[in-house]
């Protein structure tokens, strides 16, 4: 990466680690077979496969046969939705989510209401907090699938996914989450949090981007995604992504094996960087939950100033930071997850994402408080609405 910039934005993405890569690159070359093939280059890229499936499964505290790999996080959202949706019809058409999900599962969400199914958008707290009591109150006989998202992307709120979990058991429902942001960030075990489908993407822990996998519980009845060829046991045709596929193994290994030692370097940076701000620039709210957020990320709004603003300037000075989702940024609409917490448009529009990961050190910490502090001010300078809070009218 380019030294001179000091990248804040690894929940947008992550750099695939040298480990990975160098795992990666022999099955774009040399190993090239196709692991449908019986000759012995195929029966490598085969092996390879099913090496990494045992590293997602034994990552999750799943069984390598309960793995499927996709071609992205967008997909396995995508396929867990609309694949127990329309597999349970007979049973019911209802589906319970969040107000607070990320557009893979919002826009497959409304998808299917236009074809005949019903969602309740759960709403949240002023933290992104989800009540497992409304999840409850929510249940109808007709409901067949909870989605509700592990981590947020944006203000890093993690859900009581093991009380949910609970109670779509007690109700014989099944319990999908988008894990994308959680994994290689929080231990997880699908057994002990009762999940029957859970969501992850490579490019979020230092794998390569393209690649996802969705881990199906046994049993758990599923439409297949793609139709053709025998790939992942006849659910999702296409020639696999050998090296793709390898280097989401090596990157999960990676991830869950130094969890506790990533953290811990995460959470000071966050926990220094949200008291710096706090205290040397005012007028600003910190979004999320204080505790239960993910441990490399920072939302605050600004009043009185844009984000988009902000983040040109950020940018000038060599700071890659977010202002939302990364995909939602270039819209004018502002984040539909800042507006469930409960912030008026304007405050939203205000608002920065620092996401921290592991090139980053307190130094940079200490460039960004040096440089942050003066940009806001500036931008406060510009606004009108600043200079009547100053004159104190
Ligand atoms: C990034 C992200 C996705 C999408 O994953 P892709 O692999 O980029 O398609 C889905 N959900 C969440 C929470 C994410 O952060």
């Amino acid at each position: 990466m380019d030294n001179r910039i000091i990248y804040l934005d690894h929940a947008a993405t992550t750099p695939v680690k040298p480990e990975v890569l160098e795992e990666m690159l022999p099955y774009f070359t040399n190993k090239f077979g196709n692991a449908s093939s019986i000759y012995s280059i195929g029966r490598e890229s085969k092996k390879a496969i099913e090496e990494a499936r045992e590293r997602v499964a034994k990552a999750l505290g799943a069984m390598p046969r309960e793995i499927f790999f996709t071609g992205s996080g967008s997909e396995a959202d995508n396929w867990a939705i609309k694949g127990v949706a329309y597999a349970n019809k007979a049973k019911g058409n209802h589906i319970i989510t969040t107000a607070i999900e990320h557009h893979a599962v919002l826009h497959t969400c409304q998808y299917l209401e236009s074809d005949g199914f019903e969602v309740t958008y759960l709403p949240v707290d002023e933290n992104g907090l989800v009540s497992p009591e409304q999840v409850r109150k929510a249940i109808k006989p007709s409901t067949t699938l909870i989605t509700i998202m592990f981590a947020n992307n944006e203000i890093g709120t993690i859900q009581p996914i093991a009380e949910i979990g609970k109670i779509a058991k007690e109700h014989n429902i099944y319990f999908h989450t988008d894990a994308v942001q959680a994994v290689g960030n929080i231990p997880i075990n699908v057994n002990e949090l009762n999940v029957d489908l859970l969501s992850l993407s490579a490019h979020k822990f230092y794998g390569p981007k393209g690649v996802g996998a969705l881990y199906i519980r046994k049993g758990v009845k599923i439409t297949n995604f793609l139709h053709g060829g025998a790939q992942e046991r006849g659910r999702r045709a296409s020639t696999e992504n050998v090296a793709g596929i390898v280097g989401l193994g090596k990157a999960i290994e990676l991830a869950t094996n130094n969890i506790e030692q990533y953290n811990k370097k995460l959470i000071e940076l966050r926990d220094r960087t949200i008291e710096e701000i706090t205290k040397k620039v005012p007028f600003v709210k910190l979004n999320g939950d204080r505790y239960k957020r993910l441990p490399g990320n920072v939302n605050f709004s600004f009043q009185f100033i844009e984000g988009e603003s902000l983040l040109l300037m950020l940018d000038m000075k060599g700071i890659a930071a977010s202002s939302g989702s990364a995909c939602t940024s270039g819209s004018l609409d502002p984040s539909h997850v800042l507006l469930a917490i409960g912030l008026d448009h304007e405050t939203a529009h205000g608002s920065l994402r620092i996401t921290f990961g592991e090139e980053n050190t307190h130094e940079d910490v200490d460039y960004l408080m040096e440089v942050l502090p003066a940009i806001v001010q500036r931008l406060r300078e510009m606004s009108p609405l600043y200079e009547k809070v100053k004159r104190g009218n």
